[in-house]
């Protein structure tokens, strides 16, 4: 804690019996410094560390949690074994993908992850959240000797899933070591479509592993979303998911806000006022931290 104070780190830190899971962000050096200090602890000389880049600092505070579990899957009691010899690194990954045929492939992400972008030919399990991929496993009657690969963002969802899936009798399951960021970093524009979605501001990141310049947060539901509309109701431009354009209440407004007054009266349009806030806040904030790039 001090330490992240010390060297202006932010991020969320959760910690439980599996190890620890974290994205963090601070000026390069000073997230070396931060990291090296943690790799001093007993347990954690060997963690996997992945680097992207950001702007601006995409959190707001330093918190470090304890949790049960760090993949809830109401299953504390399920270990991952690091040694594990069904992890694969990018570059194995990437010649199962482009050399054999006979395996299924399946993204163990939500679906407004996978949404966004996949590895090609990925099943994309229709899961708001982790808990309900065993459930969803067991109706796809998948042969238990089926080779089967599966991957997430960063290869720490998957370290359950898998174990999860050994238990239940799987016994050709291999996973994608750090996951589709380590991947990219190895492999961009090959055999994985479209950007990476993460769980900060930046929404997700590209195949250079840079913050999305195509998606931002849909301002009715917070899911990612590209489609740029131009408010009926202040002129402002907003990126409204497909699923929030159908509805009519939010139909190409640009805010609750807007769509709250759309409703009131459709045809009076109002002035810029919300919209102009954020967009001076967020300048505010790329000036404050632009030495980060
Ligand atoms: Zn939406
Ligand atoms: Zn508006």
């Amino acid at each position: 804690m001090t330490e992240a104070k010390r060297l202006s780190v932010k991020g969320l830190v959760i910690m439980g019996c599996e190890g620890i899971n974290t994205t963090i962000a601070g000026l390069e050096q000073d997230l070396k410094d931060f990291i090296s200090y943690i790799s001093q602890t007993p347990g954690f000389e060997n963690m996997s560390v992945k680097y992207s880049t950001s702007k601006m600092i995409p959190f707001r505070r330093f918190k470090v949690q304890i949790r049960d579990e760090i993949v809830t899957l109401n299953r504390p009691d399920l270990q991952p074994n690091e040694k594990d010899p069904s992890h694969l690194t990018p570059e194995e990954w990437h010649n199962v993908l482009t050399k054999e045929q006979d395996y299924l492939l399946i993204d163990t992400r939500n679906w407004y992850e996978t949404e966004i972008g996949k590895f090609k030919n990925a099943i994309a399990p229709p899961i708001t959240e982790f808990t309900e991929f065993p459930k969803w496993l067991e109706t796809q009657n998948i042969p238990k000797e089926k080779k089967v690969l599966i991957y997430c963002t960063g290869g720490i969802r998957c370290e359950k899933a898998q174990v999860e899936m050994k238990e239940s009798g799987f016994n050709n399951v291999f996973q994608l070591k750090d996951g589709i960021l380590g991947y990219l970093k190895e492999f961009p524009n090959q055999t994985f479509d479209g950007e990476c979605f993460v769980f900060d501001h930046r929404v997700a990141v590209d195949q250079n592993l840079e913050a999305s310049k195509n998606f931002d947060l849909c301002p009715h539901c917070g899911q990612p979303s590209n489609n740029e509309i131009s408010c009926v109701k202040c002129d402002s431009t907003a990126k409204v998911c497909e699923r929030c354009l159908e509805k009519e209440a939010r139909f190409e407004t640009c805010s609750k806000n807007c769509a709250h007054h759309y409703v009131m009266n459709p045809n009076k349009k109002i002035r810029k006022h919300i919209n102009s806030i954020t967009m001076f806040r967020e300048t505010k904030k790329n000036a404050a931290t632009s030495p980060n790039k």
